[in-house]
């Protein structure tokens, strides 16, 4: 008889695992429960096609349903698992047990609610369908308040303000991108926003309450004393790992609560050992390489590769997830935002307080047209980079970020870094790579 693989949740991890495990084990039986009717899908896109960047939503769904039933994988849509049972060894979903040999947990998130008055009209935005009916209410909207200024909220913002709709951003707060940026790097990107958009961004602005108002459809936003008017609400205020599957099942829940999973992706019980139980993507919690404490990384990127170290182990290899450094980067308009590592509230928070080197350059030769400014700041401790950001208004954010989180992977020090050849050509970067730039601005800083 073949083995059974089940796997809950059929988002990032979900797919990618069953993808993974089938590429290298014909035999075994897939099966994958998702409460969701949408599969394969990529969320990430969703608010380029609000924008008008990606003509459809079905463009986001890589395969369907008959795609997978073909590679043996059975997929069962609109089916919410209840419950999870170790010692037998099944989980119950419409009332039925259905055994399992091996099984992952792939519950993605839930989203935080603000508790205030009227949030029940706001829309959220985490999947196709919420995404759809955001599109929808979009036709007829004029004004729109988005709750949450961190990059979906303010990537939804630059949308709406494409389709011609004032849109203002309520973020509790003080500056925008509070979980990405330091301060002084989010107000380089304010400013850019609001000139280039036109957005209203109101900071330090809790969400007070949604109320409908005299005119049908139409509502207003409290914050504070003030009240903005809308006739379109949305809510991206954030999520939290969904683990009470795993809870109620007696799977250890972390410090920052996420599923508690070993290096291997295993999960752990309380009071029991369990064998071939794994977790992985937005449901579980990982290690910051820097801090070394546990933390969230509730990003496509991460949730794609731990089910990567899934599918290796389920299919009997030793594959480890490494501690994170939340390398992201984010396309908010014309603006490009990355980051990696901690940012200086996180370092002197762990006790690390940085050595701060900047730069503002340009990102192709001084004379060449179409150069835009770069902004890079670096976080160096003991002679080590700990974390940077970096952003612009052209290309090389991103890349500039994957170098420089195998950088602090490998533990380069300030001085190797600036070793490094870096390459020039002048319709592409400045001979002095800004990267160098704020190095030797820390270099200076260091040496005196
Ligand atoms: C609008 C938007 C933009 C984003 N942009 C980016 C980006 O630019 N870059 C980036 O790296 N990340 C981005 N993300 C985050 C990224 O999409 C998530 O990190 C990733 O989707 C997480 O994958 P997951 O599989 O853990 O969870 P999900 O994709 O949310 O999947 C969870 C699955 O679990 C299922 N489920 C939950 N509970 C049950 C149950 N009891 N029974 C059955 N099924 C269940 C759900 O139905 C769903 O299928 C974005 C997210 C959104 C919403």
């Amino acid at each position: 008889m073949s083995e059974k693989l089940i796997i809950i949740g059929c988002g990032a991890a979900g797919i990618t695992i069953a993808s993974n495990v089938r590429k290298k084990d014909q035999a075994i039986e897939i099966t994958i429960f998702s409460r969701d009717r949408d599969i394969a899908y990529s969320p990430c896109g969703i608010p380029f096609v609000l924008s008008g960047a990606i003509p459809s939503f079905e463009s986001l769904v890589m395969h369907d349903l008959q795609y997978y039933k073909d590679k043996g994988i059975e997929i069962r849509i609109n089916t919410e698992v209840t419950a999870i049972d170790l010692v037998g060894r099944s989980i119950i979903a419409d009332g039925k047990h259905f055994e399992y040999d091996k099984l992952a947990i792939a519950t993605g998130p839930l989203s935080l609610i603000p508790q205030v008055p009227g949030i029940d009209k706001a829309y959220p935005l985490r999947n196709l369908e919420d995404g759809k009916k955001v599109k929808k209410a979009l036709e007829i909207a004029e004004k729109a308040v988005i709750v949450g200024a961190g990059p979906i909220g303010l990537e939804v913002a630059t949308a709406f303000v494409n389709n011609g709709i004032a849109t203002t951003v309520v973020e509790r707060a003080p500056y925008i991108l509070p979980c990405v940026l330091d301060p002084d790097m989010a107000s380089i990107v304010q400013t850019k926003l609001e000139r280039s958009t036109g957005v209203n961004l109101m900071l330090g602005a809790p969400l007070g309450a949604i109320t409908d108002s005299d005119h049908e459809g139409v509502k207003s936003v409290t914050v504070g004393k003030e009240a903005i008017p809308a006739d379109l609400v949305v809510r991206c205020t954030g999520t939290i790992p969904n683990t009470d599957l795993a809870r109620e099942a007696g799977i250890e829940i972390g410090e920052v609560g996420g599923i508690k999973v070993d290096s291997t992706m295993k999960v752990k019980a309380i009071a029991m050992a369990v064998e071939n139980v794994y977790a992985a993507g937005d449901c579980v919690e990982v290690v910051n390489q820097i801090t070394n404490q546990p933390c969230l990384s509730q990003l496509g990127s991460t949730a794609v590769k731990q089910a990567k170290v899934v599918a290796e182990n389920i299919c009997g290899g030793s594959d480890v997830f490494d501690p994170v450094l939340h390398s992201a980067v984010y396309k908010i308009g014309d603006i490009q935002i990355g980051s990696v590592g901690v940012t200086y509230r996180d370092a002197k928070r762990a006790g690390l307080v940085p050595v701060v080197g900047r730069a503002t350059a340009l990102t192709k030769a001084r004379y060449y047209p179409g150069g835009k400014k770069i902004e890079i700041k670096l976080l160096v401790f003991r002679d080590r980079l700990i974390g940077a950001q970096i952003v612009s208004e052209d290309y090389g954010v991103k890349e500039r970020i994957d170098a420089l989180a195998l950088a602090i992977k490998s533990g380069m020090t300030v001085q190797q870094l600036l070793r490094v050849e870096t390459c020039y050509t002048p319709p592409l970067a400045m001979v002095v790579d800004p990267l160098t730039l704020a190095l030797e601005d820390v270099k200076r800083q260091t040496s005196s």
